[in-house]
């Protein structure tokens, strides 16, 4: 397994960063649904790091809960037009405040499955919370409620988000080498 040092080009978000933008999307979530039923929903795997930190940024009652989903096709590093899921919350979520926590929007195809999915469910208000956005890559148009940074075409990792399942525990997001994900070989998994 290479050290991250060896795929890292650059520091994109130091950590420091992130935990000031964080406890901000806290205060503003927190004045936003106060004396709501709130339920943060969080998209596995990558909004792990990100989820544990917002919560602790909350200063108003909520519930958390997960979902995981497939995509199929090509793999982890580009994004598909279609998914699946593979993980349902276990929550009913009728006449209640959902916030989707999401590490990344990318081209939104993955946000727009999840929100399509999630209305039929008839909550009664549902936002998307997601901590980086690659805006100038966006296919579909997806409402983004809260965002964290808007950020370059650029395949990042850490703070959550993997390269080939991996390096999710660092403390800030860096920008893979460009060898890291523009080499051809075989498609990783399909995930989770
Ligand atoms: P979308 O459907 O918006 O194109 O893709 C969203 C998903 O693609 C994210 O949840 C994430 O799993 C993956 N993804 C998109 N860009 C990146 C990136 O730069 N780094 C990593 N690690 N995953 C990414």
């Amino acid at each position: 397994m290479p050290d991250y040092r060896d795929i890292l080009a650059e520091i994109l978000v130091p950590a420091d960063k992130l935990q000031v933008r964080v406890s901000e999307l806290g205060a503003e979530i927190s004045r936003d649904y106060a004396g709501q039923d709130l339920l943060l929903l969080c998209i596995l795997r990558g909004g792990v790091m990100f989820l544990a930190d917002l919560m602790r940024q909350l200063s108003i009652p909520h519930a958390i809960d997960f979902m995981a989903l497939s995509s199929y096709g090509v793999g982890a590093r580009k994004s598909s037009g279609s998914v699946r899921i593979s993980l349902d919350l276990n929550q009913n979520i009728e006449g209640r405040h959902v916030l989707v926590v999401e590490d990344i929007v990318d081209t939104g195809h993955t946000i727009a499955a999840v929100l399509e999915l999630l209305q039929t469910r008839r909550p009664a208000s549902l936002k998307i919370c997601a901590l980086l956005d690659k805006s100038e890559r966006r296919e579909v148009v997806v409402p983004i409620h809260y965002v964290g940074f808007d950020i370059p075409n650029k395949f990042v990792f850490g703070y959550g988000l993997d390269v080939d399942e991996l390096y999710r525990n660092l403390p800030f997001i860096g920008v893979a080498k460009p060898d890291v994900y523009v080499t051809p070989g075989p498609e990783p998994p399909a995930r989770p």
